[in-house]
């Protein structure tokens, strides 16, 4: 089974509703962890590894959700060249 299979299964068994509902959640989880780790120093390297693999689960499921795999791979290539342009101009500006 691919991961794309496994996405729209779980939508299809558990619901639209309910799985959007913990991409809301996985996001949360992931978002408490960074917190934990930025400003209470805390060595939680194995929680940010677990979050993060959950929201990454997650996110596919709502790319297959609304079935915007291709847009978002294709916005997410141009916002990269663009993260690389500002960075050539950041890195230009410092030296
Ligand atoms: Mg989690």
């Amino acid at each position: 089974m691919t991961e794309k299979e496994l996405y729209k299964r779980a939508l299809k068994d558990w619901g639209k509703e309910p799985q959007m509902m913990q991409v809301i959640e996985e996001m949360a989880e992931l978002t408490k962890e960074i917190l934990k780790n930025i400003n209470r120093k805390k060595e939680n390297i194995a929680e940010l590894v677990e979050e993060t693999a959950d929201v990454e689960i997650m996110l596919g499921q709502l790319k297959c959700c609304y079935g915007i795999e291709q847009k978002v791979a294709d916005y997410k290539a141009e916002k990269i060249k663009m993260i690389a342009k500002r960075l050539e101009d950041f890195e230009k500006g410092n030296k």
